[in-house]
């Protein structure tokens, strides 16, 4: 059990399997992302909706949103090409919400239907995961990354315009509140229910930059095993304010990195992104 600076190595329970949950190890396996969920539930100030959703995705790009059973057949394409071997991966990521879109879950039931073996993956931004938790463990998603990017309401007040739920609009640090507590008890449950859980953090320059350490330690305490600081692509609302500079991402990176391991080569893929990572 030693640190190393590429995110320390106490979190042996890791799914190397996958991907985008090791803090190195990819290359040699693959994803399939499939874009059927264009819906989403918040409205985060760093999103540009004719995009993809930022939280997963690479802003500035838009994937095609696809029906379930077209989704189905991108799955079955990508097996039977010369890389299929190596996919070992279903993600749904966007271009909304997957979880405020029904499509998701049958996509995800036609998966494990037809490709028992693949590993099941699922970003969210963390709203309808506690409700949506017995369904997801039915249908046997294993891998859950959270977007959280902060656990104070005042400043959730300045990322999210509002928040639906329960059939109302809610804004500012009422809203803000509801996504948190959502959020930190969906890894919770996540966790418990044996799934593997990242969490992606947007640095925001002078808005949520401050208060990561107290965020680490949170997740961590609810059972998330990897984090995911991820420098903000300033668009939207958030045009405005500058990116985080390298120096900025290193230093956060590595004052939190003792926390959870950090991983260190998202490359912000988008929601209907094939091939290796
Ligand atoms: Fe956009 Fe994703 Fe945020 Fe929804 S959760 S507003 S799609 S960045
Ligand atoms: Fe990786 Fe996220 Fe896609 Fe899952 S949803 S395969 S974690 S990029």
């Amino acid at each position: 059990h030693k640190e190393c600076t590429q995110g320390n190595m106490n979190t042996p329970n890791l799914n190397l399997g996958h991907p985008c949950f090791s803090t190195k190890g990819h290359g040699n396996t693959g994803r399939i992302h499939l874009a059927v969920a264009p819906g989403c539930n918040i409205s985060c100030n760093y999103c540009v909706r004719k995009f993809d959703c930022a939280n997963e995705s690479r802003p500035g790009v838009t994937s095609k949103v696809q029906t379930v059973e077209e989704a189905l057949q991108t799955v079955m394409k990508a097996k039977s090409s010369s890389i299929g071997s190596k996919l070992t991966v279903v993600g749904i990521a966007g271009p909304g919400e997957p979880l405020a879109n029904s499509a998701t879950f049958e996509t995800l039931r036609g998966v494990k239907r037809n490709f028992p073996e693949m590993i099941l993956c699922l970003s969210s931004n963390g709203l309808l995961l506690p409700e949506k938790m017995d369904e997801l463990v039915d249908i046997g998603v294993s891998h859950v990354t959270v977007t959280l990017n902060t656990l104070d309401e005042q400043v959730g007040a300045k990322i999210y315009s509002y928040v639906r739920w329960e059939g109302k609009t809610l804004i500012g640090p009422d809203a803000a509140r509801v996504l948190i507590n959502n959020q930190l008890e969906g890894i919770e449950l996540a966790s418990k229910a044996g799934m593997t859980v990242k969490v992606n953090t947007v640095l925001i320059p002078n808005i949520n930059d401050q208060l990561l350490y107290s965020l680490g330690l949170e997740i961590k305490k609810r059972g998330a095993h990897i984090h995911n600081i991820m420098p903000l692509i300033p668009q939207g609302k958030l045009a405005h304010i500058k990116a985080p500079t390298k120096e900025l991402l290193t230093n956060s990176r590595s004052n939190i990195g003792g926390i959870l391991p950090q991983m260190q080569h998202c490359q912000q893929c988008r929601a209907d992104a094939i091939g290796l990572v």
